[in-house]
């Protein structure tokens, strides 16, 4: 909106709670409240240090021990073991050393590990020499978008002289590491009198005696630049006039276009989770005539373009989807051949990570929800910078071989390396009906703690929020949703798959689970039981397979179908005429998809469990005493009655069946495999195939 005023930051800082903290817990104190505004920092961006007294373990001397935010991990929820610890004065002798050797910035690297106080186990990172030549105990590095804005702008001289009246001095664009940190202290030198530095196309820094007083520094001049940049703010909008109409039905487009393009953005077999983001603020800078121009420009904080990637791919709803990633991958490889050098690790994904779509929004993608959601988030950054950045002057991104050295740098690829490895499941997207108990939701739990996201369908609304949170705590709240359904309703089973796609992008695996039972012969059954039966285990089956088989047609990379069937569709029970029926029926429209859809690399297998009765939602008041009186024993005796009846004289769980799901889920354990039925019922005869 033209002229509308960012509230300014307040100050959060409290006393009573600082004053019983000692200098390190003070510090966390600070990297908490500064890191919990998006506004001071970006995710993961930024870091704090102090410069503490404290005495030596070997010699109880008191030493200088410099207490710095650790490589990775967010300052919003940094504790102690986020924070690495060196003595300062080897860091700061460092310096001969790296002269005397003519050392290169990442050799320096490695040195720090003979600088490390008190055994900390804590990587320090590359901003670590920003914080030792500042010659003051309490340091803050922030990426502020509004302070970015004036630093990433044409004229940020004169602007930082306007903006900050002489109390930030001014460092040039440079990659940080050593040379950066050499610089401050220089800089520092010949002006005393500052209490920061703006950082060019980057951020700022800024220092105190106390945490206190650089707190409450951080926040005054970040405060200083939203106050500028709103008193610039006139009624021509930064990103000119209004150029795009939004789009007349964005959900529809989205369903359609976001398998598609998770389809073809794979890279090494590799694929990738969408987030979309529809807000105001992104809507309205797709809207606006200089969106294009801005776009092409790239992202300006180095942090932001590792995510990000140096610029989003710009795609018009109608345009060819095939020519235009063409068009970006094609830029992007010869990006990468323009500005490698001979020791730049190989070249990643050239696919983008951030798709802006006008009159819909902006689609992220990224290994997982989480990377994705982050990797929106940075370029939400990059817009205010650039709105911010075009308000008082002209934005300017970086250089495009620095861009490239930062995104190629060999110590990114170290880190990237050092990463766990990633899980068996992660990247897949897995819908499960009827996951609200029983096996669908021990298979949820076991998808999800195999790392892939999980969208979970049930008409027990109550229940499944229980069973979604259960899911969350295993793979982290980003990646499980809940869908409440009634999958015989072909209407809200084909929003709930539309539900799927626009929390993920798509779906790779589809648990067909949701049933229910009832006894009955022939004669016996009663027109509701017949319904039931009819529209739950035949029409909703047979449902849930198309619109599972049409969304990974138009993924075009296959996928993986589980039907969960019985082993009333190999041997008939007795008393159960269309219960048995309707799971053959289950188990034969598994092997027509299996036929008829091995041409789209879709597997569809079969699991039939049986004497499930511990943990199952079928084995509610009524089939239980059905089940009891058929038999002729009392409904506290089923458990026994079904495990005496097993071969092997065994429970069957929910987890047991849950574990031959994902076997055949997984393309890792079973990419060979389709058609097939595996029994879980702990040996039965009867139930045997051939
Ligand atoms: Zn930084």
């Amino acid at each position: 909106m033209v002229g509308q005023t960012e509230s300014l930051l307040p100050s959060l800082w409290d006393d009573s709670h600082s004053s019983s903290l000692d200098p390190v817990a003070e510090l966390i104190y600070a990297s908490n409240l500064l890191g919990s505004d998006k506004r001071v920092t970006n995710f993961g961006g930024g870091n704090t240090s102090a410069k503490v007294r404290m005495p030596d373990p070997l010699t109880g001397q008191d030493v200088e021990v410099l207490w710095v935010k650790g490589s990775g991990g967010d300052l919003g929820t940094a504790t102690r073991a986020n924070f690495a610890s060196l003595y300062q004065e080897r860091v700061l002798a460092l310096e001969g050393l790296v002269k005397a050797r003519g050392l290169q910035e990442d050799d320096v690297v490695p040195l720090y590990n003979h600088c490390v106080f008190g055994l900390n186990p804590t990587a320090c990172s590359i901003d670590t020499p920003l914080h030792a030549y500042v010659p003051f105990p309490a340091v803050s590095h922030m990426h502020a978008d509004a302070v970015i804005a004036i630093a990433a702008s044409k004229d940020a001289e004169r602007l930082n002289q306007e903006v900050w009246g002489g109390e930030m001095g001014l460092l040039p664009w440079k990659r940080p590491g050593f040379d950066l940190g050499l610089m401050l202290r220089d800089l520092i030198k010949e002006n005393p009198g500052i209490k920061g530095a703006l950082m060019q196309s980057h951020g700022f820094i800024c220092w105190a005696d106390n945490w206190k007083e650089c707190y409450e520094l951080t926040i005054r001049l970040i405060n200083k630049a939203q106050a500028f940049i709103d008193a610039k703010t006139t009624s021509t909008h930064p990103f000119g006039e209004v150029v795009r109409d939004r789009h007349a039905d964005p959900r529809s487009f989205l369903v359609d276009f976001l398998p598609r393009i998770r389809g073809k953005t794979r890279f090494e077999g590799k694929r990738l989770i969408a987030q979309v983001d529809t807000s105001a603020e992104v809507l309205d800078y797709l809207s606006r005539g200089k969106m294009e121009p801005l776009a092409a420009l790239g992202t300006s904080c180095p942090d932001h373009f590792l995510r990000t990637k140096i610029r989003p791919m710009i795609y018009q709803p109608g345009d060819d989807l095939d020519a235009s990633l063409d068009g970006f991958r094609q830029t992007y490889e010869a990006y990468y051949a323009r500005c490698r050098r001979p020791d730049s690790p190989a070249m990643r994904n050239p696919n983008p990570s951030v798709v802006l779509v006008p009159g819909v929004g902006m689609i992220a993608l990224g290994k997982n929800p989480q990377e994705a959601r982050v990797t929106g988030e940075f370029y939400r950054n990059a817009i205010h910078v650039m709105k911010g950045a075009e308000t008082v002057s002209t934005y300017v991104s970086l250089p495009e071989q620095e861009a490239f050295d930062i995104e190629y740098w060999q110590l990114e690829e170290a880190k990237l390396r050092r990463m766990p490895p990633e899980k068996e499941l992660s990247r897949q997207v897995a819908v499960v009906t009827g996951a609200a108990q029983g096996i669908g939701r021990a298979t949820s739990l076991k998808l999800s703690s195999l790392g892939a996201c999980v969208v979970m369908l049930d008409r027990d609304g109550e229940k499944l929020g229980q069973a979604v949170q259960d899911v969350q705590k295993v793979g982290g709240v980003p990646t499980a949703i809940g869908v409440t359904c009634d999958v015989t309703d072909p209407g809200a089973l084909e929003s709930a798959f539309e539900e799927a796609t626009l929390a993920f992008g798509g779906a790779d695996i589809v648990v067909v689970n949701a049933g229910n039972a009832r006894r009955g012969t022939v004669a016996a059954t009663s027109a509701d039981d017949y319904k039931l039966l009819n529209d739950l285990l035949m029409k909703a089956y047979f449902d849930t397979m198309a619109d599972a088989v049409r969304l990974m047609q138009r993924q075009g990379t296959g996928g993986s179908i589980v039907v969960v069937g019985s082993k009333n569709g190999v041997a008939v029970g007795s008393n159960a005429a269309l219960y048995s029926a309707a799971k053959a029926f289950e188990l034969h429209l598994m092997r027509s998809v299996a036929v008829d859809h091995a041409k789209d690399s879709i597997r569809c297998n079969g699991v039939n469990p049986d004497a499930v009765v511990i943990g199952s939602g079928i084995w509610n008041d009524a089939w239980r005493k059905q089940t009891a009186a058929s038999l002729g024993i009392q409904p506290d005796e089923i458990e026994a009655h079904y495990r005496n009846r097993t071969m092997l004289k065994v429970d069957v769980t929910p987890d047991d069946v849950a574990e031959a799901v994902v076997y055949l889920a997984s393309e890792a354990r079973s990419s060979r495999t389709t058609g097939c039925v595996i029994t879980v019922d702990g040996g039965n005869r009867e139930g045997f195939l051939r």
